[in-house]
């Protein structure tokens, strides 16, 4: 009988803001995961949390245009729903979300999204306008779904950070924060890695194995910035890589930091085309 039940309980798919309404209506304790799609095993983490959690869990899959900062990125960004779908069937997620872009952004901004100076270094300094779009989406999505938790990746530190501190939620709504899922080479998942060839992907992992290695030598050494540059410059020169940064951050205060206590060391950084951000 349970197994009869459970085979007719299936996940609803909402394409546009009716049905994201229809079903949304009289459903309390809403846990939702926001994503891009191209779902993998850090995605899997944040939905496994919310359907522990939550009554209901909604997971969305938006290509949010306004976030990237290069066409040929967003044209480029792997997409894979019939995969996602399937993930996402088999986990028993209740509502997966697909709007169209006239759904997510159907109003205007009173105001425009305005970064503090402080807050303009790592990503925001070399994404312009990256996290404007992000937590404009972020904000939107919030106002449509209403849910009680939004669970987010310290894949993504500095987004969890700025999505925290700027996005106009209500005081129930709670962002929760979830641990980065990685490979044995300490490798993050992400949907990037999708675009990597496979001899890029190799070295993906040895370099992520070098940062997580560089980040325990730091320690509490006071040379920090010297041994910083330094495997900045050995990683650039073997791998033919370019960074965008390799910075040690502190996580409270968002600033540069000489010590690694309440630190993080955060990178950008291109294989080829491919631009690949980690925090250790
Ligand atoms: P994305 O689809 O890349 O926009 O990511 C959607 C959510 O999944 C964000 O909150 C990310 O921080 C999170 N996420 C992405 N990769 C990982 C990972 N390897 N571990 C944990 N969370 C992740």
């Amino acid at each position: 009988m349970f197994y009869l039940l459970n085979y007719f309980i299936q996940m609803k798919i909402l394409l546009n803001n009716n049905d994201l309404n229809e079903a949304l209506y009289n459903v309390s304790n809403l846990g939702f995961v926001p994503t891009m799609g191209s779902l993998h095993k850090g995605h899997i983490s944040l939905i496994k949390r919310s359907l522990k959690e939550c009554k209901k869990t909604i997971v969305s899959i938006f290509v949010n245009p306004t976030q990237f900062n290069n066409k040929n990125d967003y044209k480029n960004y792997p997409r894979n729903n019939r995969n996602d779908f399937s993930i996402l069937k088999k986990l028993k997620v209740n509502f997966l979300y697909m709007p169209k872009k006239n759904d997510v952004y159907y109003f205007k901004r009173k105001s425009l999204i305005k970064l503090k100076k402080k807050d303009k270094i790592l990503c925001a300094k070399y994404r312009k306008g990256h996290f404007e779009g992000v937590i404009d989406v972020m904000d939107r999505l919030t106002k449509l779904i209403k849910p009680k938790k939004i669970y987010m990746g310290e894949k993504d530190f500095q987004q969890l950070y700025l999505v925290k501190k700027y996005i106009k939620k209500k005081p129930k709504t709670k962002i929760i924060s979830c641990k980065t899922i990685r490979d044995t080479n300490k490798l993050a998942f992400s949907s990037r890695n999708k675009l990597l060839k496979k001899s890029e992907l190799k070295m993906a992992k040895k370099i992520s194995s070098e940062l997580f290695l560089l980040k325990r030598k730091l320690g509490n050494n006071k040379n920090s910035k010297k041994l910083i540059s330094q495997k900045k410059n050995q990683l650039t020169y073997f791998y033919d890589i370019k960074f965008d940064y390799l910075e040690l951050i502190n996580i409270s205060t968002f600033k540069n930091s000489n010590t690694t206590k309440n630190s993080k060391l955060f990178v950008a950084y291109y294989i080829n085309n491919v631009r690949l951000i980690d925090n250790f």
